[in-house]
């Protein structure tokens, strides 16, 4: 069950309103790398896991995020209280509350269709999405995803740390980016906590293809490096002689019955073309300059 507490888990102090401010701010409220997508990304794992430990890790991960949806979404409620009380008391003249709207930002979204309430939407007005969450069940690639995501929204948060000057928003940005961080490393601990991590899945891969590496973009600009070349690695230069990689034609083939294959045989029949035909068409008549 969840409980609320009506404290934050990091106090809110927002120096004056700035509605722009506020919709940049909605993309770690409704965005892909922001706090709610996470909290469901976390809470759905968390559900689905049997391992007694990674289940309590996920969920109190995924209890904190919605933690900070409430900071984030604060900041964004206190950055828009000006606003949503002139636009709700039209106590201002009609052009300065347009103004107010519109100054610097796509906020007047935010404030006609929701009020100067947080939306459940990026900063450019998208509504929060399930797309979002990309689990699959199986705890070395959730663990390698929710890492990743991590990343990105301790990325993004610095972003948003570095377009503002108030320095109360500063430092809540700052303590929330500073928790993905440590979410990064948990995920990370977690991942190695599974012995053989890699690769994903029981299937082993097929032994003469994985420590291929293929030079498929040549010329100018190729590079070795630890990626494609040393002792893991066989690199394939010369693609004309070595592909396909099989010991097959490289070309794309199907078993059809009888019935099948005279169908299949019509169609290409019907459809085959003439390459020695010119005809004159609808382009050849209506040609005019530069055709
Ligand atoms: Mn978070
Ligand atoms: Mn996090």
């Amino acid at each position: 069950m969840f409980m609320h507490n009506k404290r934050l888990q990091y106090t809110v102090r927002v120096s004056e309103p700035n509605p722009a401010l506020a919709s940049l701010l909605l993309e770690q409220f409704g965005g892909p790398d922001g706090e709610l997508a996470a909290a469901m990304r976390y809470f759905t794992q968390g559900l689905g896991e049997v391992d007694p430990g990674r289940k309590d890790m996920l969920l109190d991960i995924a209890t904190e995020e919605l933690s900070h949806l409430e900071v984030i979404g604060s900041i964004v409620a206190m950055l828009n209280k000006g606003v949503k009380a002139q636009l709700a008391e039209a106590a201002m003249e009609e052009a300065d509350l347009y103004m107010s709207l519109t100054a610097g930002g796509n906020s007047h979204t935010q404030s006609i269709l929701y009020g100067g309430g947080p939306a459940l939407t990026n900063s450019s007005g998208v509504p929060w999405t399930a797309a979002y969450v990309d689990s699959r069940g199986e705890p070395t690639v959730d663990l390698r995803s929710n890492i990743a995501a991590e990343s990105r929204a301790k990325i993004v948060y610095e972003r948003l740390i570095n377009i503002t000057d108030d320095p109360g928003i500063k430092e809540g940005l700052a303590f929330l980016m500073t928790r993905e961080i440590a979410h990064q490393k948990s995920f990370e601990k977690a991942l190695y906590a599974i012995e053989n991590n890699f690769p994903s899945g029981k299937l082993p891969g097929i032994e003469k293809y994985a420590n291929l590496y293929v030079n498929t973009s040549q010329g100018d600009g190729d590079m070795t490096g630890p990626w494609n070349s040393g002792e893991q690695w066989e690199r394939i230069d010369d693609l004309e002689k070595t592909m396909p990689i099989d010991d097959g034609d490289g070309t794309a083939s199907v078993q059809l019955d009888k019935a099948d294959a005279g169908v299949a045989e019509k169609l290409a029949l019907r459809t085959r073309s003439d390459p020695k035909s010119d005809p004159t068409t609808g382009a050849d008549l209506g040609a005019g300059p530069g055709a």
